[in-house]
């Protein structure tokens, strides 16, 4: 720490990334990124927006939003425009943004006590106290925990790391139950077969949902994620993106995400892939002993009865599989493994195979 720092940030934790390796070649199991390429049409337009780089990006992302308010109306059957939706640097920055906007002393955050490691960070960072609710013994979210938060609610749907997702039902109970609270549904995986809440935007004002074109729509690296809401939310989200940098998405990944929502049918061939081959992952898992919580995700989250958690992770990365080892209580025991192709897959379940047999 240099002696310059503000006292503000001298006790900070910053979030520790899964690893990304650049010196030897890993299958690559550890931040549930698509084994798939970028849509062909992403590429094409990413490329043609490089030629004007020297030009500063649309800071209102119009084309985009447009396309993207489109697409969600279409998709869920609710009229957003674009004024429904904030397009952000991966979805972490729209979590960071509602931090910021909705979070204070007298409204803490509100989340579970296992799931995304950012955000505590995110509360920590924007010096606002969080509460964190148990999971019950079998690592579900209980939706009646949930009533009358006094707080900002971050809820993961499906939860990471579990993969556990509740039914639209389920979450439609908890923003019921909190009226004079926002409640933020973070979808990062939820096009791997959970329910998305965004019908209920028409529904309820208290509602902000976030996703992600880091996981099924294959622009992790493009960095590109969104939340959606009431346009009074929305307008909230943007005074703090306008405060901080209102170019927060630059050309290239604008021109990408467009592709993107172009080839749906691309993406949704791809997550048909993933959920195909979290079955067959789950099973021989199941089948080697394994204890799995009932994921709807692109990973698994699974412990062995017998193996310690982290040697398995020590020990697939010497031999070349990168999975995700959490340290954190209750979670120790478990590995958190991304859905590949059914190659990666392979590879990755004869080399388990020969650690549990040691
Ligand atoms: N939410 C959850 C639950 C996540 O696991 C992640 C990925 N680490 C994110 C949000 C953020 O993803 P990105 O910033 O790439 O959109």
């Amino acid at each position: 720490m240099s002696r310059f720092l503000s006292s503000r940030y001298e006790d900070l934790e910053p979030y520790v990334p899964g690893e990304q390796p650049q010196d030897q070649k890993y299958v690559k199991l550890n931040t549930n990124e698509s084994p798939f390429p970028p849509a062909p049409n992403a590429i094409a337009k990413a490329a043609e927006a490089a030629e004007k780089l020297q030009l500063y990006s649309d800071p209102d992302c119009r084309a985009l939003a447009e396309k993207l308010a489109a697409h969600l109306s279409e998709e869920n059957g609710i009229p957003l425009t674009r004024d429904n939706v904030i397009i952000t640097n991966g979805s972490d920055e729209v979590l960071n943004f509602a931090f910021m906007a909705f979070c204070s002393g007298e409204t803490p955050a509100v989340f579970p006590d296992i799931t995304y490691g950012f955000y505590p960070v995110f509360a920590d960072m924007n010096g606002v106290p969080y509460r964190e609710i148990p999971l019950d013994e079998n690592l579900q979210i209980v939706p009646s925990d949930y009533s009358g938060v006094g707080g900002t609610l971050f809820i993961a749907n499906p939860n990471a790391h579990t993969g556990v997702a509740l039914s639209r039902n389920e979450i439609e109970e908890i923003i019921a139950a909190n009226p004079e609270n926002l409640v933020v549904v973070d979808e990062a995986y939820v096009d791997f077969g959970a329910e998305s809440c965004l019908p209920l935007l028409g529904k309820y004002d208290n509602l902000l949902i976030v996703q992600t074109f880091s996981k099924s729509r294959s622009l992790a690296g493009a960095r590109l994620g969104f939340g959606a809401a009431s346009a009074e939310i929305i307008r909230d989200l943007n005074t703090i993106r306008f405060s901080t940098n209102p170019y927060n998405i630059n050309s290239m990944t604008m021109a990408a995400g467009i592709g993107v929502l172009e080839e749906d049918e691309y993406t949704r061939r791809n997550c048909r892939e993933i959920i195909v081959n979290r079955r067959y992952v789950q099973e021989q898992l199941n089948a080697m002993g394994f204890e799995l919580t009932d994921s709807t995700a692109n990973f698994v989250f699974m412990k062995h009865p017998q193996v310690d958690g982290n040697r398995i992770y020590e020990e697939m990365k010497r031999r070349g599989v990168l999975i995700r080892h959490f340290t954190k209580e209750r979670m120790a025991q478990y590995n958190r493994v991304t859905i590949g192709s059914r190659e990666q897959m392979d590879i990755f379940l004869t080399v388990l195979r020969e650690i549990i047999e040691e």
